[in-house]
């Protein structure tokens, strides 16, 4: 059975994420054995139960109060944050911190025979992406209207496939994009990890807890600068 009274950390099985999402609670003297295939890892010397999800799954597990801490890519929390609000929900959870891992952006791309000479090319395109509602907000900040497709994975062979004009996609060194006979043209969203809380108020022994976690992540992330 489930303790309620010990810190719950959601942090992502496995990904770009979970390395150094891992080392982190390590390097905070959290004793962990991730080994498993389990969902769950129980630390031996604190309190603490580890979560290990999908990254997808990790803002709703933050804004259903169902985990106290979560380790995600700004990208998903704001993109689940803008699909719940489009839903008519009012989520909430703290951000307590940006980590220094999870570096990646949001950008727009184009099949490099297409011309690019600013945003207003997209007027009426169709944009494949997993991030509709980062892509919504932008553009709607800049009057362009666009039709979306939405696709969770591989989204860079789209206009190829004669899916879409454009994509809008996460790009850290832009390989994949050179890969597929796309430039980059604009960034519209920076992202890097963030350690969020659930809202509303914690026991005292997982407050304190958790004050004291921010400390050693202030000093190992300080130690790494
Ligand atoms: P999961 O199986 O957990 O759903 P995923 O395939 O959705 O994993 P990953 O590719 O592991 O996700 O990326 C997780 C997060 O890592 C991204 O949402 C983003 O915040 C960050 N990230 C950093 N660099 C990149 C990159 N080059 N491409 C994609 N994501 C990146
Ligand atoms: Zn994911």
């Amino acid at each position: 059975m489930l303790d309620k009274s010990r810190l719950r950390i959601a942090m992502q099985k496995s990904g770009r994420l979970s390395k150094e999402s891992q080392k982190l609670l390590e390097q905070c003297g959290i004793k962990i054995n991730l080994q498993q295939q389990q969902l769950l890892a129980f630390a031996e010397n604190m309190t603490i139960d580890i979560m290990r999800v999908r990254d997808d799954d990790i803002p709703g597990l933050i804004m259903d109060g169902v985990v106290d801490l979560g380790i995600i890519g700004e990208n998903v929390l704001e993109e689940a944050l803008l699909t719940r609000q489009s839903q008519g929900d009012n989520p909430c959870y703290v951000t307590l911190r940006r980590l220094d891992f999870g570096d990646c952006r949001l950008s727009m791309a184009l099949p490099m025979d297409k011309p690019w000479n600013g945003p207003k090319c997209l007027q009426g395109k169709r944009i494949a992406t997993s991030y509709p509602h980062l892509l919504k907000q932008y553009l709607d900040k800049l009057g362009i209207n666009f039709k979306s497709c939405l696709l969770n994975g591989s989204v860079e062979v789209a206009p190829r496939a004669g899916l879409a004009d454009a994509i809008c996609d996460l790009v850290s060194t832009g390989a994949t994009l050179e890969a597929n006979g796309l430039r980059e043209v604009e960034v519209i969203y920076r992202s890097k990890a963030c350690l969020i809380q659930r809202s509303g108020n914690l026991s005292k022994t997982k407050q304190s807890l958790i004050d004291k976690l921010m400390i050693r992540i202030q000093g190992v992330i300080q130690a790494r600068e």
